[in-house]
């Protein structure tokens, strides 16, 4: 990427905000344009398979409406291509996406950016979530890593009420629409809603001859196509919205890539 897209501080330093378009980062580059006013560089690394509401989501932040400065994507390439490549499904036990799309991609443009001058990396963990890491990239030299909500002592409810004051209604799914770690409720919505995406994910499962879900964790079937068939004879999964985020991160739900 050409740091000419990129704005440095009159000291030279780059700053960095990783801002999947969930609660936390969200919150918090609202919070950070207002309290600590400076050129920031919104950043995001999609994997191609989000879904239209967090595309336009991201489109929205960049606006004048929302934090005024595109958000610049880091690109380590597609879920699918990956998919393909990798000859197999991420599941819970094989959580290679995550580090192929998203970890390893941000890190090598932080190196790159180190080279040309001094970046500090701002990041969304809250405060209540002190055993959480912050990724592997504090030990990349030139790059010194922020935890605002820490510092602020930000907690879940904290950003709740931040992103209530500021009007601002994040995208209930950040994540992957096929991604392993979402809950019942939304492989249904995402039936429901994106018949096409969800065909496309039985392609999947049917090609590798595996299942995104792992075998066994509920009473619902692991394989997408016997999943569909029950929602086609109108088994419908009865949980919220919030219960469902709640779940998925209960569940060890991706952190990076919805923080
Ligand atoms: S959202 Fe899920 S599928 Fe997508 S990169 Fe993260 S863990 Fe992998």
């Amino acid at each position: 990427m050409s740091s000419k897209m990129l704005k440095r501080d009159d000291s030279g330093v780059l700053h960095v905000v990783a801002l999947s378009g969930g609660h936390d980062s969200t919150a918090m580059s609202f919070l950070l344009k207002k309290r600590e006013p400076r050129p920031y560089n919104y950043v995001c690394t999609p994997t191609g398979d989000e879904l239209p509401a967090m595309f336009a989501f991201w489109r929205w932040l960049g606006s004048d409406a929302g934090l005024g400065s595109p958000l610049v994507p880091i690109m380590g390439g597609s879920l699918k291509n990956l998919v393909r490549q990798e000859g197999m499904l991420p599941n819970f036990r094989a959580r290679f996406c995550t580090r192929v799309l998203k970890i390893e991609p941000y890190r090598k443009f932080l190196m790159e950016q180190a080279a040309v001058g001094p970046v500090v990396s701002y990041v969304g963990l809250r405060a209540d979530e002190q055993g959480r890491a912050g990724g592997a990239y504090a030990d990349i030299e030139g790059v010194s890593m922020r935890f605002p909500l820490r510092e602020w002592g930000f907690g879940e409810n904290e950003v709740q009420s931040a992103l209530a004051d500021l009007g601002v209604q994040c995208p209930h799914r950040t994540d992957c629409a096929r991604c392993y770690h979402q809950r019942i409720g939304e492989w249904y919505e995402l039936w429901r809603d994106f018949p096409e995406v969800f065909d496309d994910a039985v392609a999947d499962e049917d090609e590798r001859g595996a299942t995104y879900r792992t075998p066994g964790r509920d009473s619902w079937p692991s394989s997408l196509r016997e999943m569909r068939e029950k929602f086609r004879a109108g088994l419908i999964p009865k949980t919220s919205l919030a219960r469902m985020g709640r779940e998925r991160m209960a569940a060890g739900g991706c952190r990076v890539c919805s923080m």
